[in-house]
């Protein structure tokens, strides 16, 4: 199922009396999302990611702007007619009802001609806890299973209606490191498995990186960028979205294009940039560092991080906003720890140049 957001916006009255207005969650979206695809919303907490889903589901209606499910105007749709599977953080399974009673519940409610019989119902419950891999666990109570099983359940629960889109707002948040790695693999594969058009909701971009075919990067109520994951990280449209994405994250430098050469502090980085004179913010990703004795940069060596295949390389310099800069190195190359300086060369594609007041990345050639 194909999803349009129309210029969808949604305002809440503001309850704090110093700031004027209301609260702007979510501020003329309009996108598309394929049918069959799995998109992460992605921002920082509060940036209108649950009240993007909320809007989606019919839980909430929007103060302005159109929802369509493929050619279906749903806008006024009310929840329960829009076909939508919900999956929230902290599970909120019915504590006094067993597996399959929790993952049944929605079933129940089917009225009319949508009702099943005893048997038919049975039968959908097993295909969905068969989904999510807990058919061996239905006669459980929710306190009787850990953590990643119960969400495997509110999951499971979602699925049984098999519905047109499936919503799940930050289904992993509650979940160890370990376990939530297996489940985001295992919503990947259920996702891909049923075809079912699925948005994801994360604060945590490694997690929407890793699932998802197209990610949305959001800020305060705004779409910042809507892109493959590698494409988003490769082309950040702002200085925002530079930062939001990657680990470690990227290093943020102060500095100018005078004549055609691009400096940090005194250092020549690249000597014939078509960028008009001005300062910039020059952003390196980590793995943008090349350890060179004779190298464009110097930072000032405070230590190395052994991280197996690679060495951080930590360093820091009176240009950069990082506390510390992070350069990702093979750890085949030697750095003398003991020494005070430490000189790169960049690698031109990870090095983005950003303009000061608007923060909008600047195309530049070398
Ligand atoms: P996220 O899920 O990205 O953390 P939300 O969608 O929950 O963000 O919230 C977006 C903004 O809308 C926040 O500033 C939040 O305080 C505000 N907000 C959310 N729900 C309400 C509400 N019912 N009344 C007033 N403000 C709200
Ligand atoms: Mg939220």
């Amino acid at each position: 199922m194909k999803i349009v957001l129309q210029n969808l916006t949604k305002k809440f009255p503001n309850r704090n009396k110093k700031v004027k207005g209301d609260v702007i969650a979510v501020n003329d979206f309009t996108f598309e999302i394929p049918d069959g695809s799995l998109i992460g919303l992605l921002g920082p907490s509060g940036c209108g990611k649950s009240t993007t889903l909320n809007l989606l589901s019919g839980l909430l209606k929007p103060t302005a702007g159109k929802i369509f499910f493929g050619d279906d105007d749903v806008t006024g749709l009310p929840a329960e007619k829009r076909g939508v599977g919900l999956v929230f953080q902290n599970y909120a399974l019915y504590p006094h009802l067993t597996v399959r009673q929790n993952i049944m519940f929605p079933l129940e409610n089917l009225k009319g001609a949508d009702k099943l019989s005893k048997e038919q119902m049975n039968e959908k419950v097993l295909e969905a806890a068969k989904l999510v891999q807990i058919d061996e666990l239905m006669d459980r109570k929710p306190d009787e299973l850990s953590g990643g099983q119960q969400q495997r359940v509110a999951i499971a629960r979602a699925l049984v209606k098999m519905p047109k889109v499936l919503l799940l707002d930050e289904p992993l948040s509650n979940l160890d490191a370990r376990l939530r790695l297996q489940t985001r693999e295992e919503i990947r594969r259920i996702q891909r498995e049923t075809g079912i058009t699925t948005i994801f909701v994360t604060h945590d971009q490694e997690e929407a990186m890793s699932i998802s075919d197209l990610i949305v990067v959001m800020k305060d109520g705004v779409v910042h960028q809507i892109g493959k994951p590698q494409e988003v990280y490769d082309k950040p449209v702002n200085l925002f979205v530079a930062k939001f994405l990657g680990t470690p994250p990227i290093n943020v430098f102060h500095g100018k294009v005078e004549d055609n050469k691009l400096y940090i502090g005194k250092d020549v980085i690249f000597d014939s940039v078509n960028v008009d004179n001005k300062e910039v913010y020059v952003a390196i990703r980590p793995e943008g560092f090349i350890l060179k004795d004779e190298g464009v940069l110097g930072c000032n060596l405070t230590g190395v991080e052994v991280m197996g295949r690679d060495i951080s390389v930590v360093s820091t310099h009176e240009c950069c906003e990082n506390v510390a800069i992070r350069s990702i190195i093979d750890a085949d190359n030697m750095v003398n720890v003991g020494a005070k300086q430490v000189r790169f060369d960049l690698k031109p594609n990870k090095v983005f140049l950003f303009d000061k007041e608007t923060e909008e990345r600047i195309d530049y050639q070398l």
